[in-house]
């Protein structure tokens, strides 16, 4: 039994699942499919000082996977002891997405197309499963992942975001598929958090300053060390969990 047989075995065992099938891939898109976290954190800190509102970079690294929404209730909360209002949290997104769109364009992160197009090949469905608003990077899926995320869960399409499983719930019924039958893809513990909640076989990927053991501890049934790592081991992983192999 090779190592990736042990911990599906594992899996299965502790979920009750009789067997894995993947037919979905659900990726996160920031930091997993985009290197776009450091700016992210760049433009909700210049949104914050203009608003003098207290945050920290490392805020947005460890909140990284809830919706803005959130993110400025939380905020809120820290600054004033009170919740944003509905006005406050349209204002201060759109204050914080046009900080983003002002930087120059991010780069897509090295290695996840090849980890995409794995699970293509595959013959799974690859569904976009992200906390995000930002429409400018939604818009480049298309060009730099063609014909990978026709499906996509973003903030809009939710009531309770990552770390609830509502996000990867919503895809897996997008995609027609059970928990037995995904694959979760994330950078983030918040965002492991959620694809363990809809009872979803999770890889962690580092790509950022967030180090493995914080993903294993959120649940992440295997930590990859970086993107490319996770691509090389995709189409093996694949096959274990289909039982070929
Ligand atoms: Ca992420």
């Amino acid at each position: 039994m090779n190592h990736y047989q042990r911990i599906i075995t594992d899996f299965k065992r502790r979920m009750g699942y009789d067997t894995l099938d993947p037919r979905a891939a659900l990726f996160d898109m920031d930091g997993t499919l985009y290197d776009s976290m450091p700016g992210h954190a760049g433009a909700w800190m210049k949104m914050c000082r203009d608003n003098g509102l207290e945050a920290s970079p490392e805020d947005f690294f460890m909140a990284e996977g809830r919706t803005g929404a959130d993110t400025i209730e939380m905020l809120f909360m820290r600054s004033y002891g009170h919740s944003a209002t509905p006005a406050d949290v349209e204002r201060l997104y759109a204050m914080k997405s046009a900080n983003f769109r002002a930087l120059p364009p991010v780069d897509v992160m090295p290695g996840a197309p090849v980890a995409v197009k794995a699970c293509m090949d595959a013959g799974m469905a690859t569904v976009l499963v992200t906390g995000s608003g930002q429409t400018s990077l939604i818009e480049r899926l298309a060009e730099d992942y063609p014909g990978a995320f026709a499906l996509k869960v973003c903030s809009r399409d939710v009531s309770r975001g990552k770390p609830h499983p509502e996000p990867y719930l919503r895809a897996m019924e997008m995609a027609g598929v059970e928990p037995w039958q995904a694959v979760v893809v994330e950078n983030a513990p918040l965002g492991v958090r959620s694809g363990v909640a809809a009872g979803v076989f999770t890889l962690g990927v580092v790509t950022g300053p967030m180090p493995a053991e914080v993903l294993k501890e959120a649940g992440a049934e295997i930590v990859f060390a970086s993107m490319p790592e996770c691509a090389t081991a995709m189409p093996e992983l694949l096959r274990a969990m289909a039982g070929k192999e």
